[in-house]
C-alpha cells in the first residue's frame, strides 16, 4: 500500500470516508511525511473544543456522549468521537464507538466516529490518539474522546483534551475512591449520572463536591462544576453543554488553552522521540522545547535529523 498525500481543505468538504482514509494512512504510516505534513497543517488550523469523558465502566458514558452528541447536533455543531477501548474485555457497559455508530445516522456528515485500541504503552491512550484528535480538531467544531476509567487513562485523557469530563454514578462510592487514587484533581466538569435514581445520585453529588473541594487547584479561577445528570431522561444535557461552553471560554479568555495545547505538543513530541530514539536519544536533544506556535510534527523531523547526525557522529 502506498501513502497518498491529502489535504485539509479536501478532508473539511470530503465527507467521512475520505476521513477514515485518512486516519487510516496516518496509523500505517506515522512517520511518512505526507502524514507530517498534515498533521502539521490540521495542528495550525484548529478548530474544535477537545472534550475528554472518563469514567468506570457501566458509568453511563456512551448513554450521555449520546445525548450530548444530540444536543450539539440540534444546535448545528459538527461532531469527531474518537472512541478508546480496551484492549481488555470490558467488565460492563457498552463500548461506545458501538453505540454512538447505531445512534448516529450514517448519512449525517456532521458525526464521524472513530474507535482506537488503547495500549498500554501510553497509559490507556492509543498512540495514534494525538494524531487523530488534531486531524479532527481541525474539521469539526467539537471532538469527543472517550476513554474508560480502568488504569490510567483517566490521567493519559489529560493528555489530549482541552477539557476533561468526569463521570460518577450514584452509590458506587466512586468519588471516595476517586479522591483517594488522586483522579478528583483532574475534571474540569463533574457529572453525576443516572440523577433519576433521586436521594442516592444527590449523595454522591455532595460527595464529589465534597471530594473536589478538598483539592488545591493550580490553575485556580475555574471553579469545578458538579452537574446531576440523567441521559435518559434528558435531565441536564443542555446544563452540560453549557458547563462546556463555559469552560472553554474560560480557557480562551485567560490564556489557558494555547498554553495547555504547546504542552501537550510537547509531551507528544517527546513521546514520539522516545519512541523512536529511546530515553538516551531523547538525551541528546534536551532540551527539548517547542517555540511558538512551531508543530511537533515538523520539529520531530528536524530533531530526528539531529539525533542521526549527533550518531553518525
Ligand atoms: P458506560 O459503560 O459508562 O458507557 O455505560 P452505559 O452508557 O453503557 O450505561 C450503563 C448502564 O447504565 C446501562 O444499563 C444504561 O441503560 C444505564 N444508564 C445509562 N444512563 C442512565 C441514566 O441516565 N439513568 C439510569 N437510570 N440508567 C442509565
Amino acid at each position: 500500500m502506498k501513502n497518498s498525500a491529502v489535504r485539509l481543505s479536501d478532508l473539511r468538504t470530503g465527507g467521512k470516508p475520505l476521513l477514515a482514509r485518512a486516519l487510516s494512512q496516518l496509523e500505517a504510516f506515522p512517520n511518512a511525511p505526507e502524514s507530517l505534513d498534515l498533521l502539521d497543517v490540521a495542528y495550525k488550523e484548529p478548530r474544535a473544543q477537545v472534550i475528554g469523558f472518563t469514567g468506570p465502566p457501566g458509568v453511563g458514558k456512551s448513554t450521555l456522549l449520546g445525548a450530548l452528541i444530540a444536543a450539539y447536533r440540534t444546535r448545528g455543531d459538527s461532531i469527531g468521537v474518537i472512541a478508546v477501548d480496551p484492549s481488555s474485555r470490558r467488565s460492563g457497559g457498552s463500548l461506545l464507538g458501538d453505540r454512538v455508530r447505531i445512534a448516529g445516522a450514517p448519512g449525517d456528515d456532521g458525526l464521524f466516529v472513530r474507535s482506537m485500541a488503547a495500549r498500554e504503552r501510553l497509559g490507556g491512550l492509543a498512540p495514534m490518539t494525538v494524531a487523530a484528535m488534531v486531524l479532527m480538531r481541525a474539521i469539526y467544531d467539537r471532538v469527543i474522546i472517550e476513554t474508560v476509567g480502568v488504569g490510567q487513562s483517566e490521567t493519559e485523557v489529560e493528555k489530549v483534551a482541552d477539557t476533561v469530563v468526569f463521570c460518577v454514578q450514584p452509590a458506587s462510592g466512586d468519588s471516595l475512591q476517586f479522591m483517594k487514587a488522586g483522579i478528583v484533581e483532574i475534571p474540569d466538569v463533574a457529572v453525576v449520572t443516572k440523577s433519576d435514581l433521586g436521594a442516592s445520585a444527590r449523595r454522591a453529588a455532595a460527595d464529589l463536591k465534597g471530594a473536589l473541594s478538598l483539592v488545591p487547584r493550580p490553575d485556580c479561577g475555574w471553579n469545578v462544576p458538579v452537574l446531576a445528570v440523567s441521559a435518559i431522561q434528558g435531565e441536564g444535557v443542555e446544563a452540560l453543554c453549557e458547563a462546556l461552553g463555559r469552560h472553554l471560554a474560560w480557557l480562551v479568555e485567560t490564556g489557558a488553552l494555547s498554553k495547555a495545547r504547546e504542552r501537550q505538543a510537547e509531551e507528544w513530541l517527546r513521546a514520539a522521540l522516545t519512541d523512536r530514539f529511546g530515553h538516551e536519544g531523547l538525551r541528546l536533544l534536551e532540551p527539548i522545547t517547542l517555540p511558538d506556535g512551531t508543530s511537533p510534527f515538523s520539529a520531530i523531523r528536524s530533531l530526528s535529523e539531529k539525533v542521526r547526525v549527533s550518531r553518525a557522529e
